[in-house]
């Protein structure tokens, strides 16, 4: 892996008190079939979704690692195939030491109980018919891991841990409220006492009160239960308020990464800046500021614009290099482990002094070309 993040040392790393790597990614795709349908197969119709193309990442023991980018950017396809849900077109993963990138049925037994995926929905994962105790209750045999008292002792001193009452343990599914039912989405993940938990928009479907709650008690149980932490959240407030370290997802691929301080206070990549420009700001009369959106669409999964993904929306977008050349990711000066892929890390200060960004119009201009591509 050519990744800084993962070779960095600081100061406190002399005394090899550097947590381990628990999971790592290289190089992980993940392509879908543009169309399922026999009839295009057969007229030859292969293209394919890039959905996830091309992603090094790692997730060190104990720590909570964010994704964040639009929606379609590629978060639950990376999620997932990590997770193992999925397997990846290519690449490889490697939990704990060990290539899991191929393993399947029986070999994946163990992973599936050490890595916990809890989906945006809380109902898709909870069966509607079954008493949400016995939802839980579930993967402990699933597992031989308890059965009899020990298995609902297990599951009870759960619900308490997540703030649920021991009479939520019969109740269905639908006759919990949103917050609830995350709270059992989080008991489900954790009865396995897994190492690692893949949130997907853990927070998205609730109002900004139940987020804090619901976040304040994942930051919680991840210390008392020695967990790490991979969140994915199209909201950067959701993962300032949690990770460690973030990742910038565009268009299938990281195009920014770093320690979260780094990322607000630092951000290199236009992609990265104009998320961060786009949070609503409540001005001191308590409106809400006009916001700087993003221009355009995110771009086609199927057929990713050259060069730079982003360069058709880009703010900052400099003829020739950046529809011309892929960035890679390259250190940012000054910041451990903080990475982005723009050609604007390679130009000096007076290049940057002397650049016309292009007015509305010519972006306007340069991505119809690139969606004749
Ligand atoms: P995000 O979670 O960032 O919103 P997704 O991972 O859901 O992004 O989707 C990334 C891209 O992959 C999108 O273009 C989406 O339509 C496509 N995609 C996701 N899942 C599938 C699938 N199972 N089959 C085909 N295309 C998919
Ligand atoms: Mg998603």
């Amino acid at each position: 892996m050519s990744s800084t993040t993962d070779n960095t040392t600081t100061d406190d790393d002399a005394t090899d008190a550097r947590p381990r790597e628990l999971l790592q990614a290289a190089n992980v795709k993940k392509h879908f079939p543009l169309n399922e349908g026999l009839i295009d197969r057969l007229l030859g119709d292969d293209r394919v979704v890039r959905a996830v193309d091309g992603v090094d990442l790692t997730v060190h023991a104990g720590e909570t690692v964010g994704i964040v980018g639009e929606s379609g950017s590629g978060k639950s396809t990376l999620g997932r195939t990590l997770s193992r849900l999925y397997e990846p077109t290519d690449g490889s993963v490697v939990f704990d030491g060990q290539h899991i990138e191929t393993h399947s049925g029986r070999e994946l037994r163990p992973i599936r109980r050490r890595i916990q995926y809890v989906f945006q929905d809380p109902m898709s994962a909870l069966n509607p018919r079954k008493t949400v105790g016995q939802s839980v209750a579930r993967p402990l045999e699933v597992h031989d891991i308890a059965s009899g008292d020990e298995k609902w002792k297990r599951v009870a001193d759960l619900f308490e841990e997540v703030g649920l009452g021991p009479s939520q343990l019969d109740a269905y599914p639908h006759e919990l409220s949103g917050g609830q039912r995350q709270r059992v989405g989080l008991c489900r993940a954790l009865v396995t006492e897994p190492d690692l938990v893949v949130f997907d928009e853990p927070v998205s479907a609730l109002d900004v009160t139940l987020q804090a709650q619901i976040l304040n008690l994942i930051n919680r149980l991840q210390r008392e239960f020695d967990l790490s932490y991979l969140l994915i959240s199209h909201n950067l407030n959701v993962v300032r308020q949690v990770c460690d370290r973030i990742a910038v997802m565009y268009a299938g691929e990281i195009v920014e990464r770093g320690a979260t301080a780094d990322i607000f206070e630092n951000p290199q990549h236009p992609y990265t800046r104009s998320l961060l420009d786009a949070i609503p700001q409540i001005d001191g009369d308590g409106t809400r500021a006009d916001r700087k959106g993003l221009d355009g669409e995110p771009p086609s999964a199927t057929n990713p614009p050259s060069g730079c993904r982003f360069h058709p929306r880009c703010p900052e977008f400099i003829d020739g290099s950046c529809p011309g050349q892929k960035p890679s990711l390259q250190d940012v000066e000054g910041d451990a482990g903080h990475e982005a892929a723009c050609h604007w890390l390679d130009r000096s200060e007076a290049e940057r002094a002397a650049h016309t960004p292009p007015s509305t119009t010519e972006r306007e201009v340069i991505r119809s070309e690139s969606a004749d591509d």
